[in-house]
């Protein structure tokens, strides 16, 4: 895969990566984001500061691992490959260490029912995937069991994954994520939270898929982040 090819795709890496600072999901350099190509992906390089980093630094992978380009890919390469392997409708993942997330991880808790938007990932809620080192086949195996046909997941001390159809939902759900973590977060000080039915849970998954819920689909295709992906906005 040459670094001309996916330009555009490469653009739209490189603004998903800066709005994860601008957002406050990202962190130093830790965090990276991923997108699918035929036969491959594209990814974020290793150790590189979001505001420096340019289409060109972004790495192409095939689905053995093989890297292209003049950067080492981020050192997080091996579950964003695996997602894609295992998850065919998957077109982009995005990985941070947002703080309210990661502070959850660390108590190796999920996020149980306590609010609708849970469902927004995909079930009545958000599992934390068991520890293993960063980087390893471990962790790897770890995270796609606790996503199993979910879009998200946390990862034990350590952080947050969040995937989508494209760039756009994968982000909007990494803040979707890291909003509910915070608002669990405090809810725990506060007392102990109501927790919703699975039965109200299946009811709100079966709402965010009716014909009630978003906007329609935008008629020309806008690869600015920030866009609401339908189906996991808040309004
Ligand atoms: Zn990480």
């Amino acid at each position: 895969v040459s670094a001309a090819r996916h330009a555009s795709l490469r653009r739209a890496l490189v603004e998903t990566a800066r709005a994860m600072n601008a957002r406050g999901i990202g962190m130093a350099r830790t965090g990276n984001v991923s997108a699918r190509i035929p036969g491959g992906m594209l990814i974020t390089p290793t150790g590189m500061a979001y505001e420096s980093l340019k289409p060109a630094d972004i790495v192409a992978m095939d689905m053995h691992g093989t890297a292209t380009g003049s950067r080492a890919p981020s050192s997080e390469w091996r579950f964003h490959l695996d997602i894609y392997r295992a998850r065919p409708e998957v077109g982009a993942v995005v990985h941070t260490h947002s703080n309210a997330a990661t502070a959850l991880s660390c108590l190796r808790r999920g996020i149980p029912p306590f609010h609708y938007m849970v469902a927004a990932a995909g079930g009545p809620d958000i599992r934390c995937a068991e520890y293993a080192t960063f980087g390893t086949e471990a962790l790897s195996r770890n995270a796609l069991a606790a996503l199993g046909d979910r879009k998200a997941c946390l990862l034990a001390n350590h952080g947050v994954i969040a995937t989508g159809a494209d760039l756009d939902a994968a982000l909007e759900l990494a803040e979707i994520v890291e909003g509910l973590a915070a608002q669990y977060l405090a809810t725990l000080h506060a007392g102990k939270p109501v927790l919703l039915s699975r039965a109200e849970m299946a009811r709100v998954a079966r709402q965010f898929a009716g014909p009630d819920y978003g906007q329609p689909s935008e008629p020309a295709k806008s690869k600015r982040p920030g866009r609401g992906a339908r189906g996991v906005a808040t309004r």
